[in-house]
């Protein structure tokens, strides 16, 4: 006689719902024509002329490009214009 166990209900004992569930959204190069998977974010400082280059970003800042590792290297930008690296960022 073998009888299944009978699930607690409304006990609340067992909880099925996960929120801490990342969402991993791949992040691609911004560059066109390049479709790699992006490994930093570059941001612009127009008002210092300073482009800064750090780990990926948060999504959606219209102000911050991802790139990819070759892009990031072959990085370039105008005359007069600084780059910053973060130092958390692998090369
Ligand atoms: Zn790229």
């Amino acid at each position: 006689m073998a009888r299944p166990r009978r699930g607690r209900r409304g006990g609340g004992g067992v909880s099925q719902v996960r929120d801490t569930v990342t969402v991993m959204r791949a992040r691609v190069c911004s560059k066109v024509g390049c479709a790699r998977e992006a490994v930093s974010t570059l941001t612009y400082d127009y008002a210092d002329r300073m482009a800064a280059v750090g780990p990926l970003g948060a999504a959606g800042d219209p102000h911050a490009h991802d790139l990819c590792a070759i892009h990031t290297e072959r990085l370039s930008v105008p005359q007069g214009w600084v780059v910053v690296r973060h130092e958390t960022l692998r090369t």
